[in-house]
């Protein structure tokens, strides 16, 4: 099957104008400007018209089973929230509601033109409701040490891994919640298990300022149900700043020696957003592979102060823009997000580091990097596999401009026309 669209984007290769791509058994045989492609192979084309063609995007944090209390807690600061969550879950018909969530979250983020989702399921069942979904998923076991219910620690997330059916589209990760919820230990544990499976790994980490004064040593800066929890369980003593702990989890996990430190240096993963970090940090971060998620619309909900997102571009980390939740999040759209950027954080102003195709690869490639899935797919490139979404795209655009379509396109920011995954149109 050959797509010919007014804009493609490969994300790892210039933009295109009229360009077109190939694929065939559900990878993508080749991408290439129209005036290229054969008179014969233009023949059996299907000409998409004025659509902006991308890589499926790729949302890397995302808690679908959530989706049923969207619209049922007030924007505020975290722990509000999260007191009210708890209650909410409290409900009896818990376990259908938020299944039903994760099917409809699901399927809101593939109208938005999202092709992979990574999920953190506290229940340890959003797979169930994934398995025979369109949408290709990490499902992420989360080891939460002062949760009620399991995993609360390694043995029982190797329990949780164990239960996910892994297929092509369904993947099983490791998440360990955060550095205030798991122990030091278990952290370590965690991120030596990812590594020798060979699986995504992810973990909220520097949140809240809170949790930057608790680790730095201040066991009564966490909320009190929270720091009675954190202390009954043994959490707490760090000392250090977020990345300082980070890196103590690293080599407690591949060892203090060269190589220790080599795959340490190399250890694939997300940080779920970062949002207090200081240059210290950040210049800590940027010699690490691990790919912060920014949450821009969650973040707004939550009140937290400005993002550091520019000082962790200029410091050279990897950063990519995932939704987190429906219960803090307005949608499931990606490109809502990447607007969201591009209005409050860049101020509608290119910059040599944020400008609108660079947004484009923060829901796309660096997302894909993020849930260890860059080498197939997050760009259109031959070989990788056909997840693909197609954008309707203003006919306003000057013609050879790919920055102005891409800003045109994170502007308008609408759902999809048309979305493939595996070379399938699911959408
Ligand atoms: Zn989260």
């Amino acid at each position: 099957m050959i797509v010919r669209a007014a804009w493609v984007f490969p994300i790892d290769a210039p933009a295109l104008a009229d360009g077109a791509v190939h694929i065939r058994d559900g990878r993508i045989e080749w991408v290439r400007p129209w005036s290229a492609v054969s008179a014969e192979d233009r023949a059996g084309a299907a000409d998409l018209g004025g659509v902006a063609l991308l890589p499926g995007l790729v949302n890397p944090h995302a808690h679908l089973e959530l989706s049923c209390y969207a619209g049922q807690l007030a924007p505020g600061p975290l722990w509000t929230w999260l007191a009210g969550l708890l209650k909410l879950r409290e409900s009896p018909d818990r376990v259908e509601r938020e299944a039903q969530g994760v099917r409809d979250g699901a399927a809101q983020a593939l109208l938005h033109g999202t092709t992979c989702i990574g999920d953190i399921s506290r229940t340890g069942s959003a797979w169930r409701s994934l398995v025979d979904s369109p949408i290709r998923a990490v499902c992420f076991a989360e080891l939460l040490t002062l949760a009620a219910a399991p995993p609360r620690d390694v043995d029982e997330l190797i329990d949780a891994l164990r239960e996910v059916p892994q297929h092509d589209r369904l993947i099983a990760g490791i998440s360990a919640h955060a550095p205030y919820t798991v122990p030091a230990a278990a952290i370590a544990e965690s991120i030596a298990l990812a590594a020798r499976m060979e699986r995504p790994w992810c973990a909220h980490w520097a949140e809240t300022r809170e949790e930057v004064a608790f680790l730095s040593g201040m066991s009564s800066a966490l909320p009190p149900p929270i720091a009675a929890l954190a202390a009954a369980a043994g959490i707490g003593g760090h000392a250090a700043s977020p990345v300082a702990v980070l890196e103590q989890a690293l080599e407690r996990a591949f060892g203090a020696d060269v190589d220790g430190r080599r795959r340490a240096r190399a250890f694939v993963g997300a940080l779920a957003h970062c949002n207090y970090l200081d240059r210290e940090d950040i210049a800590r971060l940027a010699r690490l592979a691990l790919t912060v998620v920014y949450c821009p619309r969650a973040h707004e909900f939550y009140g937290h102060e400005a993002h550091p997102l520019p000082l962790l571009l200029e410091a050279g980390v990897r950063v990519a823009l995932g939704t987190d939740s429906l219960a803090a999040a307005p949608s499931m759209s990606l490109l809502q997000e990447a607007r969201h950027v591009w209005r409050r954080v860049a101020r509608g102003r290119h910059s040599v580091l944020l400008h609108p195709e660079r947004l484009l690869r923060m829901i796309t490639l660096d997302a894909a990097r993020a849930l260890r899935l860059d080498d197939r797919i997050g760009s259109l490139r031959a070989g990788k596999q056909a997840d693909l979404a197609a954008f309707p795209i203003s006919p306003d655009c000057a013609p050879g401009d790919a920055l102005e379509a891409a800003r045109l396109l994170i502007e308008a920011a609408p759902p999809a026309c048309g979305v493939w995954v595996d070379g399938v149109r699911v959408h």
